[in-house]
């Protein structure tokens, strides 16, 4: 019977053929489509007819099969699935939890993240320790609880801290051999980090960021390993209905596509900006410099310093006149786009963590994030120099730029 429809498109991203390098990988892609289109087909479609792989889209859509193994094969990963938000992945993942589950996550954690795990905390009776996860010895301490969950970040947004993942992945499984490890990988991005490879159970990737990279859709990306955590996960996502919509699965497919090229000149710009604003006397939090603390730690487990960074003006008012001063650096929330933009965590996306909290966390309320985009990296430069100096942040002297 089933020889009686048309191929179905989904995938064969070949896991079991030569492996190329990623940025070789993310580019290739193969359908089984009966017309042999190049781009692999859109199934806008809620049901399927007959008796055929797939029946309703909240379950399963090709389109929404071909993504999740193409994702996988870049994640690493055995299994990869597809939902609406990167908030979405974790409220999935966050589903494992019982009452009375400890939670250990970091201090310096996405403000969703925290907003989430806040409301399980004050109704659902889950136990949340924020600890600075740059510290193996406090996260040791915490994992005494023996928690169910580890949910990491690393590099950390805004304040770009590094967390030994491995050494915190194994004393989690040691400390309980049920715990789950997730680490919410959107800051690196496939290319840049494999969390999977450093003993997590669970990646995911908020790819409203740089996996589709042009802040034209929302989505999130979970990958596993182990086939029952997958088998698990996958309950949640149809038992819920937050499945990525065909569209949307389609659309992230044709953006994660140039992932490597963006990732690349995104970084290269973003040391540029990191080393001019460390020039003119700024504190920069960025892996990419030599100065940051957590330099060597960084580079053994990621492959790039990334294209985020922030820095500290000394007061809140210098800061907000910077970012009012800026043409190309867009104002806006959100990182990972092919445009580059400005921010004040503390006043855009950290808002909803509150200011008691932040203060407590030590996140300077001066602090100015830059997420760096693919532009000329001159025009980049002189853009934002232009805007320090008309907020008078650094002054021209002696043939070089400095802070007043
Ligand atoms: C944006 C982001 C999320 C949430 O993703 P959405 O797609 O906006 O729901 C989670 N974690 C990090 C680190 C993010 O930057």
């Amino acid at each position: 019977m089933a020889e009686r429809f048309p191929p179905s498109p989904a995938p064969t991203s070949p896991r079991n053929e030569k492996r190329y390098a990623l940025d070789t990988e993310v580019v290739s892609t193969e359908n089984n489509d009966q017309y042999s289109a190049s781009s692999a087909p859109l199934y806008q479609t809620a049901t399927f007819k007959g008796m055929g792989e797939y029946d309703y889209t909240r379950s399963g859509n090709p389109t929404r099969t071909y993504l999740e193994r193409h994702m996988a094969k870049i994640m690493n990963a055995s299994r990869a699935l597809a939902v609406t938000t990167g908030m979405g992945s974790l409220d999935v993942i966050t589903r494992m939890l019982k009452p009375g589950d400890h939670v250990v996550t970091g201090d310096d954690l996405y403000g969703g993240s925290n907003r989430l795990l806040n409301y399980l905390r004050t109704t659902n009776n889950v136990v949340v320790h924020h600890v600075d996860t740059t510290n193996v010895e406090t996260v040791k301490s915490a994992l005494a609880e023996k928690p169910a969950m580890v949910l990491l970040e690393s590099p950390t947004n805004p304040l770009i801290k590094i967390a030994p993942l491995k050494e915190i992945s194994e004393a989690a499984h040691a400390a309980n051999s049920n715990c789950v490890v997730v680490v919410d990988n959107t800051m690196m991005s496939p290319m840049l980090q494999n969390p999977l490879d450093l003993g997590a159970d669970i990646v995911y990737e908020s790819a409203t960021k740089y996996l589709s990279g042009h802040h034209d859709l929302m989505a999130g990306i979970i990958a596993v390993n182990d086939s029952k955590l997958a088998e698990q996960l996958y309950f949640y996502i149809n038992s819920t209905g937050c499945g990525l919509a065909p569209f949307d699965c389609w659309l992230l497919m044709r953006g994660v596509k140039t992932l490597a090229v963006r990732i690349e000149k995104q970084q290269r710009n973003s040391q540029l900006v990191a080393e001019m604003l460390e020039s003119y006397g700024f504190s920069v939090n960025y892996p990419g410099l030599k100065s940051h603390p957590q330099y060597d730690l960084h580079w053994s487990q990621a492959r790039g310093a990334g294209a985020v960074l922030s820095f500290e003006t000394g007061s809140v008012e210098l800061s907000e006149r910077i970012i009012e001063q800026t043409r190309l650096w867009g104002i806006s929330v959100s990182f990972g786009c092919v445009n580059s933009l400005i921010s004040m965590p503390c006043k855009m996306s950290h808002a909803s963590i509150d200011p008691e909290t932040r203060k407590a966390r030590a996140l300077p309320e001066d602090l100015i994030r830059l997420c760096v985009g693919i532009e000329n990296p001159n025009d980049l430069l002189d853009d934002l120099t232009l805007a320090l100096m008309k907020a008078g942040a650094v002054v021209y002297s002696d043939g070089t730029w400095r802070r007043p």
